[in-house]
């Protein structure tokens, strides 16, 4: 629920215009997804930029009007500035480390830029041809397809934009139309910055929905709490985990007490209201260690996942739920009187290995609350996991001398 408040809140507009997130963990995920999504276009754009260079022995020499003298010099510059930078830009697409990459990348932008400046300079002094927009292509090229901070857009167009105008109005030929084709490059920087700045506030915006869509998919709107997909996918995900690492962890199911008569006498919305609660309770209270699970599992049914638990501790982390469900605060609507709301729990633990199945431990915490249910309610019924299963299964009489073994805390491992 925090998080769905933070996402709320940064999608308003005077927070989103600060292209900057202020929730904690927000900006480093947003520059991760978008490095992600922005891989292969970055790996494409630099891709282009060398195909372009490699491309040049075909039509450079027409095309930029190169006298005999120059074309050792712009082959230079195509063969060992600008081809060397662009390769630099694709290999970053393959390296592992963030800071190498980065570094590649500006390597390679600088490159690029400091040929086309190279180019622009040596055609203002008569080497050949090189047409004052074409200075623009390359920055346009960087801001527009390769997904980078509009901050870093921003600061690297400012400084081209300004070397460059410096080169047009210093070393401008007689004739040239200098001021004209000034204008026309601060038209394009322009146009570029703004187009920069929208589209970093669009990827924003997309990365908010996208992390609302995926946080509304694992999240039961009533509670709060995670849902019955979610759980699933984490008890895989915590499981795995917990095998190779070779920690102890413990699963309940909790089933709250005659919710039926509770809705029939107080009504839906008061049960709803009692749902919300105990929502809110679970998300405050309990098991809030990052691998740990609270989960509306379906109705009125709860489940909580203990990651890396003692085994002796679990009894008490299971009746101090039970005890806090106990003690909220409800009241009846109408009279006012207190109504009290408890709940059944069957609980289970183990140290996994790789041939655990998540469903087995399930059935056996839900074995363990029938348990706890036929004992009389308010109660939790609890054993190690393969233990219960054992003793559950070969006898149906068994639950009762497993709650009772595990209340003398005869089974605790
Ligand atoms: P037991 O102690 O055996 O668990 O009895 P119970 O009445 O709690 O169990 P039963 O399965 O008979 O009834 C569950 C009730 O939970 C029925 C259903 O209306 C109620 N319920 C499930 N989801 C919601 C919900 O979202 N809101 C409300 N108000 N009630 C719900
Ligand atoms: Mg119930
Ligand atoms: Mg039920």
């Amino acid at each position: 629920m925090d998080l769905m408040v933070a996402l709320h809140q940064e999608r308003r507009p005077r927070r989103l215009y600060r292209l900057h997130f202020a929730t904690p963990g927000f900006e480093e995920e947003f520059r991760g997804w978008q490095r992600q999504r922005y891989r292969t276009t970055r790996m494409l754009l630099f891709g282009v930029f060398a195909l372009t260079v490699l491309l040049t022995p075909l039509f450079g020499v027409t095309l930029f009007e190169v006298g005999a003298d120059a074309q050792p010099l712009l082959r230079a510059i195509h063969w060992r500035l600008m081809l060397p930078a662009a390769l630099c830009g694709v290999a970053a697409g393959f390296v592992r480390g963030i800071d190498l990459a980065r570094g590649l990348q500006t390597a390679a932008v600088l490159g690029l830029w400091g040929g086309i400046l190279a180019m622009r300079w040596l055609s203002l002094h008569g080497a050949w041809n090189y047409a004052s927009p074409l200075l623009a292509l390359g920055v346009l090229g960087v801001a527009l397809f390769g997904g980078y901070s509009w901050r870093r857009v921003a600061s690297g167009t400012l400084l081209f934009a300004s070397l460059s105008i410096a080169i047009e109005s210093r070393a401008a030929a007689p004739g040239s139309h200098a001021a004209l084709q000034i204008y026309t490059l601060v038209a394009i920087f322009a146009t570029t910055l703004a187009g920069a700045f929208s589209h970093e506030l669009m990827s924003r915006l997309i990365w908010l929905n996208h992390r609302y869509n995926l946080l509304m998919a694992a999240t039961d709107r009533l509670t709060g709490l995670a849902n019955h997909y979610e759980f699933h996918r984490s008890l895989e995900r915590v499981l795995a985990h917990a095998a190779r690492e070779q920690r102890a962890l413990a699963v309940a199911l909790i089933d709250l007490d005659h919710f039926k008569s509770i809705n029939d006498r107080y009504g839906h919305l008061f049960g709803d209201r009692v749902l919300r609660d105990v929502g809110a309770l679970l998300r405050n209270e309990v098991a809030r260690r990052p691998l740990d699970v609270r989960a509306r599992y379906g109705g009125e049914e709860l489940a909580i996942l203990w990651y890396d638990v003692k085994p002796a501790a679990v009894p008490g982390l299971v009746e101090s739920v039970l005890d806090q469900l106990r003690n909220l605060p409800f009241s009846d609507p109408a009279s006012g009187q207190r109504v009290r709301v408890t709940a059944s729990a069957g609980a289970c633990w183990l140290v996994p290995n790789e041939t655990t199945r998540p469903e087995d431990v399930l059935h056996c915490a839900d074995l363990l609350l029938y348990c706890a249910k036929s004992e009389g309610r308010d109660r939790g019924c609890l054993a190690p996991f393969n233990n219960a299963l054992q003793t559950i299964s070969a006898t149906p009489a068994a639950p009762k001398a497993v709650r009772s073994h595990v209340l003398h805390g005869d089974l605790l491992e």
